[in-house]
Order: C-alpha cells, then structure tokens, then sequence
C-alpha cells in the first residue's frame, strides 16, 4: 500500500520538488491532499496529474475560479486558513509535508501535530518563532519529525540516534549566498535582480534573500536548536561556497561527520519521506575527483548582521525569535518591491528586537500576538 502524504505549499519550490519524487515513486506514495497560497494555474495541474481527494487554496478569491477550471472533477476544494488545517489534518494520511514559506505555515503545521502525523518539515518558521511549543507536543503526540531543509536532514543522517551527551557540537555550513566576497561598501546598492541570483541553490524569492543577507542560516541555527536539543554555544556556522558538504556534527572523541551531495533539494525530500529506509532515486551523484576542493572560512558578522541577530534571538529566547522572523519577512518583502535598500533589511530588524519587550511563550497566541505586533512596526518603518 502506497504511503498517503499531503503537501502543504505544493505550489512552492518544495512542493515542486516533493511531487517530482512522488512522481518517480509512484509505488511508495499516493497524494491525499494538496494545498497552496494562490497559484491556481499551477495547483489546477497538479491535481489533475495527482487526483488527491482533497485541495485547499489560501486566497479565499479564488477558490470559485480553481472550482470552475476543475469542473466535474472529484476533489473537494477548501479554502483559507481552514481549508490549510483540513488538508494538514485529513483522517487516512501518514504524512504531512509542511512547505508553506514563512510564519503562515505555523497553524497548519501544528494542526498536523495534533492530529499526530508524521512531519516533514522544510518550514523552518514554525521552529524559529514556536520551537519549544512545538516540539513539547510532538513529544506527547509521539509524532516523527523530520527535517527537510539540507542541512537540518544531514544533521539529522550524521546523528543517527546517537545521544544528546555524545555530541559536541553542530557545524552548519553556508553556501555564503551571492555576496559573500562582495565589499560591504557596496551593500547599499545591492539590487533584487542580484540578491535573487544564488549561485548554488535555486528556491523561491523569500529564501533567497534570507541566503544573501544569511538570516537564512540564522533561522537555520534557532531551527538545529530546537530540533536536536543543542544550546546555540554549541551550533557553529562555517562559510562552505561549493554547498557540498551539507553539514557536519562533531562527537566527543573529536570524530566529525558530515554528508555531502550535491545541492539539490529531492535528496532531502526523498530521505524523509522514506525515512526510516532508504530508497535509491535516479538523481545525479557527486563526483568528488571533479568538484577537486572544498573550502570552509568563519562566516563576516559585521557584513551579515542578521546572523549575529539570529543568535541573540534565540540566546534572549521568548518571543524574540517571533520578532526577528516577522521583522525579517515584512522587511525582505519590502526590499523585493524596492520600498527599502538591502541594507535596510538587517535595520529593520535591529530596531524592531531593541523595542520589544520579549514575553514568555505559553500558548500559540502569545506568539501570533508578538509577530503581528512586529509586522505592524516593521510596516511603518518601511514606509518611512
Ligand atoms: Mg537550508
């Protein structure tokens, strides 16, 4: 019996790529539910090819024109926040792929938690701004959380059960993004057509210039934490241009691991859908003898200060990491539409962390109240 999954963000970049395995291993999985922001274009074709029994589109508006291109086809559509938390939670479904961008995947994602579904999270907003809550009911729920993002799976494959004790520390490697020789002087003027051009990886926009400013390996470290259970004096960051080596755990008797392929998304995506087993795919390999070298430096917190923001964030705790994140997303959106320089993007987010008086998190709404006040405050010094 095929293993049923639902993908949450099935239009986006990981989306894109999780249908393609499934797509190759028909066999293994069978769709049950698929869910977007408001690519119906894409969404329409996608359940075409996949007949999941259930959809959901998050723009209200245009549920009525995706149920008209569908026409007599058997799916039953949702829409909004609602129409997210039904696909998240559809009864014979194993696993949820949770691949919304942003704080937007949040509830969903928790509402598979609830219903305890295997997760395969590329969502790393929901462990920035809610890591404690969400993995204390994973815990109770016994849910399975595997990590999607590259290098949260090679941690993850390079740990292999060993205990918390045992480990040392956690070395998560950067490509660096396009300006990592790039000189600061010239920052103010760095245009979107340029932060949009990664020379490794290729993602949607959000993550892209989260990788040009490297709050995406900020996000990234406030992510490891929460998932592994390590303290942040204990997660390193290494500049790692060629993107081979996805990242690496040191044990206590100084041995390092590391896991290496090529940059390419399905690798991880595939690994955790099969996860506990390994399945072969037709996906390119490495060839070491040709890629020749492979260089590591420390990473420049003074021309990337949205790094050194992360780990403050998550040192204070509470809900700064919410503050960052909403800091962040409103103010990576407003370089993307030309309303703020590149520059702009780390003020932003240092004004918005001085202001806030961070609060203890105990329930969802404590941290949904910190982001909307952060995305209001980071709205208007945007407009300014
Ligand atoms: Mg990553």
């Amino acid at each position: 019996m095929p293993k049923k999954i639902a993908i949450l963000g099935s239009t986006g970049s990981i989306g894109v790529n999780t249908l393609d395995i499934v797509r190759n291993s028909k066999n293994r999985f069978k769709v049950s539910g698929l869910a977007a922001g408001g690519n119906i274009a894409l969404l329409e074709k996608q359940i075409r090819e996949f007949k999941p029994k259930y959809a959901a589109l998050f723009d209200e508006k245009k549920t009525s024109l995706l149920k008209k291109r569908l026409g007599r086809l058997k799916v039953e559509i949702f829409s909004g926040i609602e129409g997210l938390i039904k696909v998240a939670s559809i009864p014979d479904t194993k696993m949820v792929v949770s691949a919304i961008v942003g704080a937007a995947g949040l509830i969903p994602t928790f509402a598979a938690l609830k219903c305890g579904k295997d997760i395969a999270l590329a969502n790393k907003e929901t462990l920035v701004i809610a890591g404690e809550l969400f993995m204390k009911h994973s815990r109770k729920k016994r849910v399975r959380i595997i990590p999607v993002d590259s290098e949260h799976s090679a941690i993850f494959q390079c740990i292999n059960g060993t205990t918390n004790r045992k480990i040392k520390k956690i070395i998560l490697t950067a490509s660096g993004g396009p300006f990592l020789t790039y000189p600061a002087k010239q920052f103010e003027k760095i245009t979107t057509r340029k932060a949009l051009n990664h020379p490794n990886w290729n993602m949607g926009p959000k993550i892209t210039i989260d990788s040009a400013t490297l709050m995406n390996k900020g996000l990234e470290v406030i992510e490891a934490h929460w998932l592994f259970g390590i303290d942040e004096n204990r997660i390193d960051v290494v500049i790692h241009p060629e993107s081979i080596v996805h990242s690496m755990v040191e044990f206590i008797d100084t041995s390092i691991i590391a896991q290496m392929g090529l940059p390419d998304m399905r690798v991880p995506i595939n690994y955790a859908l099969n996860y506990p087993e390994r399945v072969s795919t037709n996906l390119p390999t490495l060839n070491l003898t040709k890629t020749k070298t492979l260089t590591f430096s420390e990473p420049d917190y003074k021309k990337f200060p949205c790094l050194e923001y992360a780990f403050h964030a998550l040192r204070i705790g509470r809900t700064m990491p919410a503050v960052l994140n909403a800091a962040n997303e409103v103010a990576v959106q407003a370089f993307l539409s030309g309303s703020i320089s590149f520059t702009g993007i780390p003020k932003i987010i240092k004004k918005l962390m001085r202001k806030h008086q961070p609060k203890k998190v105990m329930k969802i709404s404590d941290i949904m109240q910190a982001d909307l006040w952060a995305r209001v405050e980071a709205k208007k010094l945007c407009e300014r």
